[in-house]
């Protein structure tokens, strides 16, 4: 098999599918998952969506073939499911391995005597299997085309962002001296996986900048960068790597990042998309990056980052600072913001973090604002030093969940840091059960391009 796809879980979806199948009885089990689909240069990933575990004795019988096989009413409910769902079926099972694993003989004779009928009731969905060890999975996974494909790789997302592989590659040594006092702390694997990793960033004004400059110091390899903007001078007290030139020629403040990017690493990829977040194409380049930062503050930037984190299954943060004032302006409140979003930890809907009539607001022209009555609103206020402590966080977070640095798996908090009172306070974010946005139950949650973003067009 030379095709590959890749395969996104949720965290808390896999924890459970792990436990069916290594309940730790050294037998063998089975699910089915469906999963919605997102395609890159015809390389598809599966999100999955659903978990239906298969029940031992009435789901899961003795095989005719095989050892153990699903059974065909289980598999009929779910194929049938599938298709009314326009979801991918994925049977899956486990072997005893741990960091390799593979289809037996019997498995794919199983494959082949089975899934032509399947992809007939299926009308065009993929069909396939997936094998599990205890840290492997390999897929068998059949297109309408006749295509095949394997698994080049997993990604678990949670508190951290694990990657799986049908069999895990030694990592080859990296000669690059620019590394070596990191190196020692996450290792060459760890700085191996920075250097492989996309990430995008929205917004490339004061705490997009800090975020770039932190992330091309750390050896990440490929950037989007999105903003529509350019540097003005009185931009220059917060963004990095500006200067007075650039303001007069009216420098875009994706080209500013891109040469501090590139005077960090200069064999970093970067692609720069001009225009809002909120264009369809803008927003839906961000389905296939490892993790997004959301540095842009508007309305429209949230709804379009919350949307992609849960129906592409992509881990972000939300960072900002924000300072209130009384009407005679004394100081109320200092504050940075780091806000991880992952799937399966609620959303910025569920916590009140989008602002339906300020995003209303958005929607509208300078012009018509001013004809209703709206106002132009004055800037607010924006300092280096606040933004500093979110970008600082939000990429030191990032380091650790993305490397699996941390020894225990934390739970997703929000970081709020009160600069006046120096009180950091940890909120636990609000997950509605019932959210179109981010519950699985609903809508949004791993649906993939099936499934239409709130963006500009759309
Ligand atoms: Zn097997
Ligand atoms: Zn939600």
């Amino acid at each position: 098999m030379v095709d590959t796809c890749q395969l996104r879980f949720a965290r808390a979806d896999y924890d459970r599918l792990h436990a069916h199948l290594f309940p730790g009885d050294n037998d063998e089990h089975g699910a089915v998952l469906l999963a919605g689909i997102t395609e890159k240069e015809g390389q598809p990933t599966f999100l999955v969506r659903e978990v239906h575990l298969a029940m031992e004795g009435s789901d899961y019988v003795e095989g005719k073939v095989g050892y153990r096989a699903l059974h065909p009413s289980f598999i009929h409910k779910m194929i049938t499911r599938a298709r009314d769902e326009k979801l991918a079926y994925l049977a899956a099972h486990n072997h005893h391995s741990d960091l390799s694993v593979g289809f037996s003989r019997i498995d794919l004779d199983s494959h082949e005597l089975g899934y032509p009928a399947l992809m007939q009731i299926a009308r065009g969905i993929p069909v396939g299997a997936l094998v599990f060890g205890e840290r492997s999975i390999q897929s068998d996974v059949w297109l309408k085309d006749g295509t095949r494909l394997g698994l080049d790789h997993a990604t678990i997302i949670g508190e951290s962002v694990e990657t799986l592989y049908p069999s895990s590659k030694p990592y080859e040594e990296i000669g690059d001296e620019a590394y070596e006092r990191q190196l020692r702390m996450f290792g060459v694997e760890g700085q191996k996986r920075l250097s492989k990793c996309h990430v995008a960033i929205l917004g490339l004004g004061g705490i997009g900048s800090l975020v770039a400059e932190l992330l091309s110091r750390l050896g990440v390899g490929r950037f989007t960068l999105i903003d529509d903007d350019v540097v003005e001078v009185s931009n220059l007290s917060r963004i990095v790597g500006a200067d007075r030139i650039d303001a007069e020629k009216a420098l875009r403040k994706i080209d500013v990042a891109e040469r501090v990017i590139l005077q960090a690493n200069l064999s970093a990829i970067v692609t720069k998309l001009e225009g809002d977040i909120a264009i369809e194409s803008n927003a839906k380049t961000l389905a296939h990056v490892d993790y997004i930062f959301l540095a842009a503050d508007s309305m429209r930037a949230r709804l379009v980052f919350n949307a992609v984190v849960h129906q592409y299954l992509v881990p972000g943060v939300q960072l900002g600072s924000k300072v209130r004032s009384t009407e005679e302006g004394g100081l109320l409140d200092v504050m940075s913001a780091n806000r991880p979003v992952r799937p399966g930890s609620g959303c910025l809907w569920c916590n009140g973090l989008i602002d339906i009539t300020a995003l209303a607001k958005e929607t509208k022209t300078d012009e018509e604002r001013k004809e209703q009555a709206y106002g132009v609103e004055e800037p607010n206020p924006s300092v280096i030093t606040l933004n500093a402590i979110a970008a600082a966080h939000a990429v030191n977070d990032f380091l650790l969940d993305f490397l699996g640095l941390r020894s225990e798996s934390e739970s997703i908090h929000y970081e709020h840091f009160h600069h006046l009172s120096r009180k950091r306070m940890l909120v636990e974010p609000r997950k509605d059960e019932i959210c179109p946005e981010c519950s699985s139950k609903e809508g949004r949650f791993a649906r993939g391009d099936g499934f239409g973003l709130p963006t500009l067009e759309g």
